[in-house]
């Protein structure tokens, strides 16, 4: 009999935002605008422990669902109470509030002991499951960080679970496919990431839910070690509207407009993609090596930046060339000068900025490398190529961490995409990806070495492997960054240290966030963004080989298959025609599909490749190779042609680079008409044939 506890969120509604949920000053959501719901992936969560307990016909288990929030939090455990869950505990106290996920995942899985104590009467048979992520944070990182801190197996990313020979085989996502896998031990934490069987509320039962008292602990019961603003170890130092999209996002009528779209558009040419954020800034410069010593152009904040600039001007005009020349008297005409846009204190801690030229951070610029099958992960070179750049104005070296078995064939090529130094972890253990032996691995190295930045790829490998390292390590780390850039913040004694721009609120935000509390800074960034340099096989680096004690009790997860794309595919072809679940079947997805290729290739005169998204692959409609997206291939073609696919941000990571992409899709709210150039409103089964003809004929 296994016991469930179920982690339920309260967050805004994304999917109703309008324009005035937002303050245009600052960026930042008026809350109060929005209606609080139930992550929708965590009544995932609910839904599928619902159904591990009844397909392992488990009379006795308990479902308890736990949430941690403000008071009105209540709501998602009646939901959950309403639907399956028998018991509900609410953390709930203002000393929590402000936290990041350190802060989040820590007083977590604090309530979780105390669950285990109070409810479960120590009996560790238990799953704590949760959704992959939240609307709202979108990192992915409280499971795994909750995993890390309890020291259970975690299996994120749970599509499926099948109860056999009394244990449950979970199907999970990969980079480049699926897998199953059984935890060796339990209690174990599962991340659910789609789970399509809802739950709904009986009456007698929605009565009895909205009846029950809820078990509600402070701060005080749980005793967690990070809480609340204090315990976090990142702050959120801007909060922006994201950048208008170039893309033209033009209606169009029918086959004949679109066929010509489709000729222009691969004549013309349309210039790359607009998802890119990791636009090249002012690239920094150390304060040693400016040109003039009271230069302050590169705070992190434009208001910082203009108060420096105040200063420095007025420091030129006192003829000041030495902040310890400056008394009383030169204060006080500082102050009067700037007329109340800072005060004495401030003034002080500016003054106290000029004396700073180390940088606060120490050591080398690092990637967690990712790889299977002998192969670098393309994400890993790009995030080398970001490295180099920080390395560089950092005056510092980059360090690749790559943990496997006989690996060194690899170093040789991280050399020649910018590294400097490789730190080769080998051991048998580490053949296959396994998250606990990998974390121990990885962290051990790090904190060997402590380099200043540790930047990992946002894939479901990096984004459940880098939540553990930080949290082992005791550092904080920000997730799915599109932007990386080094920044001081003299005034706070901080220098050179990096800044971390990501998406957020379901990309409605752009949130721009600075370690703290921390002796090294980490970030997961997402694929396609950063640029890989062109490989240069006459670099030279140097191999340090760190070997880590690891022994069979490390390996959490027992692998019971993998499933991989094999086979070649073109993806380098000008034109990728994709198909999605709304192609319907494999004979449709082929007969469409072929067609077009066949009448766009003619009429082109070039090699036209089929792509998917990773719902029409899990429907067998094509091969897994020929997957699109963050867990398939990322691909920049001339032109992208989605053709019932709906528009998921993984998928769309996967064609960022795309010089033109053209949806069809029948659903006239299709989120993916707000990403493409050019769409057409109609069946894939009516609109390509017309298209067929019109390619053909004109
Ligand atoms: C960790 C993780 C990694 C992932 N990696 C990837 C990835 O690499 N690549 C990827 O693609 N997805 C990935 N996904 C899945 C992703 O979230 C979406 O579930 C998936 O992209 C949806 O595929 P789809 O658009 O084909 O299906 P759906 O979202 O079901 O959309 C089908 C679309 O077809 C339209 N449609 C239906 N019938 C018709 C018709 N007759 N004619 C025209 N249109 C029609 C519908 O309106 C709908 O918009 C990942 C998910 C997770 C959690």
């Amino acid at each position: 009999m296994s016991d469930y506890i179920v982690l339920v969120k309260q967050v805004p509604d994304v999917t109703q935002i309008t324009d005035n949920a937002f303050d245009h000053e600052t960026g930042t959501l008026i809350r109060t605008r929005l209606a609080s719901v139930i992550n929708e992936l965590d009544a995932q969560a609910l839904a599928f422990a619902n159904y591990m307990k009844k397909t392992s016909n488990d009379q006795k288990g308990k479902i308890i669902a736990l949430t941690m929030g403000p008071p009105m939090a209540e709501d998602v455990l009646r939901y959950a109470l309403s639907r399956c869950a028998d018991t509900m505990v609410l953390l709930t106290d203002k000393a929590l509030g402000g936290a990041d996920t350190v802060a989040t995942a820590n007083p977590l899985a604090f309530a979780i002991r105390k669950i285990v104590k109070d409810i479960l009467k120590c009996d560790n048979d238990y799953y704590v499951v949760t959704g992959m992520q939240s609307v709202d944070g979108d990192t992915a990182q409280v499971p795994p960080q909750i995993a890390e801190e309890l020291s259970l197996p975690c299996i994120a990313y749970v599509t499926g679970a099948e109860f056999k020979n009394s244990r449950f085989e979970l199907t999970r996502i990969i980079s480049g496919g699926s897998q199953v896998a059984t935890p060796r031990k339990l209690p174990a934490v599962i991340t659910v990431a789609r789970h399509e069987y809802p739950l709904f509320a009986a009456f007698a039962r929605a009565r009895w839910a909205n009846k029950t008292e809820v078990i509600q602990w402070g701060s005080a019961d749980i005793k967690a070690t990070h809480i609340g603003v204090s315990g976090s170890k990142t702050s959120v130092i801007r909060v922006f509207p994201p950048g208008k999209s170039t893309r033209k996002r033009q209606q169009v009528a029918n086959a004949q407009s679109l066929a010509k779209v489709l000729v222009d558009s691969f004549t013309a040419g349309n210039g790359k993609s607009d998802l890119s954020t990791d636009a090249q800034t002012l690239r920094y410069i150390l304060p040693k090596k400016r040109a003039y010593k009271f230069d302050r152009s590169f705070e992190g904040t434009k208001k910082e930046q203009k108060d420096y600039e105040i200063l420095t001007n007025k420091l030129k005009e006192l003829g000041i060339t030495d902040v310890s020349q400056v008394d009383e008297a030169g204060r006080e005409k500082i102050l009067t000068a700037v007329e109340g846009r800072f005060h004495k204190k401030a003034l002080e801690d500016m003054l106290n900025g000029f004396k700073l030229t180390e940088t606060s951070f120490k050591g080398e610029v690092w990637i967690v490398a990712e790889h299977s099958g002998g192969a670098v992960h393309p994400a890993t070179f790009e995030l080398i190529g970001k490295a180099r750049d920080l390395a560089d104005s950092l005056e510092t070296r980059v360090g690749v961490a790559v943990a496997g078995y006989e690996i060194e064939p690899l170093a040789k090529e991280l050399i020649a995409a910018g590294a400097d130094n490789i730190y080769l972890i080998e051991d048998k253990l580490l053949k296959v990806f396994d998250p606990a032996a990998h974390r121990k691995a990885i962290a051990d190295c790090v904190s060997t070495y402590w380099p200043q930045i540790v930047l990992y790829a946002a894939t479901p490998q990096g984004r459940m492997l880098a939540p553990m390292v930080s949290y082992s390590v005791g550092c904080g780390l920000t997730a799915d960054c599109t932007g990386l850039d080094i920044r001081d913040n003299s005034r706070n004694g901080l220098v050179g240290s990096l800044l971390q721009t990501r998406p957020a609120l379901g990309g409605n935000v752009m949130a721009t966030i600075r370690t703290k509390n921390s002796r090294s800074q980490m970030a997961t960034a997402r694929p396609g963004v950063m640029k890989r340099l062109p490989s240069d096989n006459s670099r030279t680096g140097n191999i340090i080989k760190h070997k880590v004690q690891l022994s069979d009790e490390d390996i959490s997860l027992e692998i019971l298959k993998t499933e991989l794309g094999t086979g070649e595919v073109s993806f380098g072809a000008d034109v990728i025609v994709s198909g999605g679940k709304g192609m319907q079947n494999r004979d449709s997805y082929e007969r469409l599909i072929g067609m077009l290729c066949d009448g766009l290739s003619k009429k082109l005169d070039t090699q036209v490749e089929r792509g998917a998204s990773r719902a029409a692959v899990e429907q067998g409609f094509t091969e897994r190779v020929h997957q699109v997206g963050q867990t398939g291939t990322s691909i920049g073609p001339k032109i992208y042609i989605a053709l019932g696919i709906s528009g998921a941000i993984q998928h769309m990571i996967g064609v960022a680079n795309t010089e033109t992409i053209v949806a069809i899709n029948s659903d006239p709210n299709a989120p993916i008409f707000k990403q493409c150039d050019y769409y057409i409103v109609g069946t894939v089964e009516d609109t390509i044939p017309r298209l067929v003809q019109v390619l053909e004929t004109e």
